[in-house]
């Protein structure tokens, strides 16, 4: 099951008229050319932070929700899992009318770290024609602040944004444009 990751985020940035469509496909087959040499960057960087990473990772990312149209994608919500914490639990079993303990043994399980995650994908949230959450409102803190692009330090999110490059078009177009700016060619 992949992760949001422990703690990480899920934000639908609005559409504006400089964002482009998330291809999903030509997504796919960046990702296979270029998510070996992407690792060993952030392996890079995390071992040994070049001059200024966080505030690249910052104005990078600015740059990239100017470009990025999350309601076009939702690949997060359809591959991978947020983590529900007790209080989410709380807060969106009511709204089926439900008691927190059959939510959970409606939706979800509990792994060996003892986070609920969902059972099964994609996420039963997602509404599948429209691409959006059906429950945006009240949705885990997880999904609200995925994928962390630049919110902490950045050394101490590289193995999240190794596995969510994969999977999310955001997070491959930020350390992109990180390598790019450091002349970072792998
Ligand atoms: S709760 Fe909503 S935002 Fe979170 S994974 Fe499910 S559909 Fe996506
Ligand atoms: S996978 Fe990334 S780009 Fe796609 S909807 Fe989720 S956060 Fe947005």
């Amino acid at each position: 099951m992949l992760y949001f990751s422990k703690s990480i985020k899920l934000i639908r940035h609005q559409q504006n008229t400089s964002m482009s469509s998330v291809n999903l496909r030509s997504f796919k087959k960046k990702v296979f050319a270029r998510k070996r040499k992407m690792k060993l960057a952030l392996s890079r960087w995390e071992k040994k932070p070049p001059q200024g990473l966080d505030k690249l990772a910052s104005v990078s990312e600015k740059e990239v929700w100017t470009e990025t149209d999350c309601t076009t994608c939702a690949n997060c919500c359809r591959k991978m899992t947020p983590t529900f914490k007790e209080k989410d639990i709380r807060r969106i079993a009511p709204h089926f009318d439900m008691t927190p303990k059959a939510f959970k043994e409606k939706w979800l399980f509990k792994d060996g770290d003892g986070d609920w995650l969902n059972t099964s994908n994609p996420c039963q949230f997602l509404d599948l024609k429209t691409n959006m959450c059906s429950i945006y409102e009240i949705r885990p803190t997880d999904c609200a602040e995925f994928p962390h692009l630049s919110k902490k330090k950045f050394v101490e999110y590289v193995d999240t944004h190794k596995q969510n490059l994969e999977y999310c078009p955001a997070t491959f177009k930020l350390v992109e444009k990180m390598m790019d700016r450091l002349s970072d060619a792998g």
